[in-house]
């Protein structure tokens, strides 16, 4: 079985019991760089597809005011199931269903990992004895470029946040816009 055949037929944690479907990663499988946001919503969950929902029309707005092409990106998500009432991700979800984003990270090879939001930031600096800073600190890793091998680790905002702190939009275009130079960087 492949991997996105075991992560839509998984039964490994409660959430399979909430959702419809468990989305598999999608996007360019040669792409530079790898979006991993926190888990669907419910459009998504509904339709199996990522970021078709509000947050998906903020990411193509940040993306195209940088300039990049979703085409250009590899998507996935954390968790791989919705969270029911959007609660947080528990930590067993997290262990259990991080082995499935591991084996994506491993088989599309990005050089440039992007954590969206506190909790596939925090899976990522772990996974790479990164660091973390303590919570009243943490907005300091947006738009920070991070070594970790052969990999850069570009932490940014997860889009749903413009959604309700439009105020931050003009901050976080800054930061996405760190893709391109990084595009740049990669070529
Ligand atoms: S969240 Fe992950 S581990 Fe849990 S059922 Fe869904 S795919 Fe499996």
């Amino acid at each position: 079985m492949d991997l996105n055949e075991q992560i839509q037929k998984c039964h490994k944690c409660l959430l399979s019991e909430t959702r419809i479907n468990a989305l598999c990663g999608e996007g360019n499988p040669n792409a530079k760089f790898m979006l991993i946001a926190q888990a669907p919503g419910e459009k998504e969950d509904r339709e199996g597809k990522m970021f078709i929902g509000p947050s998906g029309k903020v990411l193509d707005e940040l993306l195209t005011a940088v300039n990049i092409n979703r085409k250009e990106i590899y998507m996935t998500n954390l968790v791989k199931c919705m969270l029911p009432k959007y609660r947080k991700p528990k930590q067993d979800e997290i262990e259990i269903c991080g082995k499935y984003l591991d084996e994506e990270i491993d088989l599309i090879n990005p050089e440039v990992l992007i954590p969206l939001g506190y909790y596939a930031i925090r899976y990522i600096f772990e996974k790479h004895d990164l660091p973390l800073p303590p919570k009243p600190e943490f907005h300091t890793v947006y738009g920070m470029v991070f070594l970790a091998g052969d990999k850069k680790i570009l932490p940014l905002r997860h889009p749903a946040v413009i959604l309700y702190n439009n105020y931050l939009r003009e901050e976080m275009t800054k930061n996405y816009h760190k893709m391109k130079v990084l595009l740049k960087d990669c070529k």
